[in-house]
């Protein structure tokens, strides 16, 4: 009995291999066609100062809406890209697009707004990604000092003699880099002395359950005194509710991004809620 069962799921654990497998090469296959095809856009996630609650900056963070499969979430299709190589391809378009975006309202917008970029590993460890970014910077005239560029803990690391050279160029041209999902990685101290960062961004996982005086709660607080002190501006990421805003307000995080103030958003809805449009102001939040 039990060595039919045994033998059972080893069939089914095999036909899920398989499944896996096709739906890996489905989604291989589509997303080389997805820049042409148009099915990529990119949505903004507002970002709210903490002390004077007003938008100081965007996310910008990538769709993907395929004709063959729907909406694939970038948790599923980046990882991939990089495996296959594809991010550097889409990685130029999402920086192409956002500095479109980012040149319009530093013409048009009564203050300066941030454009964060989400860069991975396959773009900076590619050979020509500084001189392609330089490159897309020149060609759509935006001032290289409202970008921010966003790398995670794991790729700092795992790129760590390739990285810093790079980001101190990037830093160079005015372009600040953001420690993205801090604290989920395994040497976060020593690489804030390592990389040239500028913004530290506290992983959503660290405020899920914040409350005063938790174990949470000594993190965040310790993280953010260390960032201070060594000059870092902090975000606090994921923020979904009322209490945690109030808690990173208390902990004096500067920046606060998540669900409590918006999703990320299309274009069109983020300019029409903050009023970024030619002629208005940006409008208080709170
Ligand atoms: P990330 O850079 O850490 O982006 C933040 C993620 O958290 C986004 O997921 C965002 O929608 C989500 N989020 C924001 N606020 C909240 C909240 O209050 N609660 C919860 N539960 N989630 C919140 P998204 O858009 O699905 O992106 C996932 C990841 O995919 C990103 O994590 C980033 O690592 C990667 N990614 C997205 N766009 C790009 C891109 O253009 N290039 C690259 N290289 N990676 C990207
Ligand atoms: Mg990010
Ligand atoms: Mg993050
Ligand atoms: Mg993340």
């Amino acid at each position: 009995q039990a060595k039919k069962s045994g033998k059972n799921q080893s069939v089914l654990f095999k036909q899920s291999l398989q499944l896996e497998h096709n739906v890996r090469a489905r989604i291989d296959h589509e997303l080389r066609k997805a820049i042409i095809k148009n099915e990529l856009s990119l949505v903004y996630q507002p970002q709210i100062s903490s002390v004077y609650g007003e938008l100081v900056g965007v996310e910008a963070l990538l769709r993907w809406h395929s004709s063959e499969l729907g909406e694939v979430s970038p948790a599923e299709f980046i990882p991939m890209a990089e495996e296959n190589g594809q991010i550097i391809e889409l990685g130029l378009w999402v920086l192409k697009t956002a500095c479109q975006t980012l040149r319009k309202w530093q013409l048009t917008a009564s203050r300066p707004l941030t454009m964060s970029v989400n860069v991975s590993a396959g773009q900076l460890t590619d050979p020509n990604f500084l001189k392609n970014m330089t490159d897309v910077i020149h060609a759509s005239g935006v001032d290289p000092r409202g970008l921010v560029v966003e790398i995670t803990e794991s790729t700092a690391i795992s790129e760590m003699d390739n990285v810093r050279s790079l980001l101190e160029q990037l830093t160079e041209q005015g372009i600040r880099i953001a420690l993205d999902d801090f604290g989920t990685g395994f040497s976060s101290i020593s690489l804030l002395r390592q990389l040239p960062f500028n913004i530290i961004k506290i992983d959503r996982s660290f405020l899920k359950s914040l409350s005063r005086g938790s174990q949470d709660w000594y993190i965040v607080k310790a993280i953010q005194d260390l960032a201070s002190a060594l000059g870092h501006e902090v975000v606090a990421e994921g923020v979904e509710t009322n209490q945690q805003l109030t808690l990173t307000r208390e902990l004096q995080c500067d920046v606060v991004q998540g669900y409590v103030f918006s999703r990320p958003i299309p274009l069109k809805e983020l300019e029409a809620r903050y009023l970024l449009t030619p002629e208005t102001k940006i409008r208080r939040i709170s």
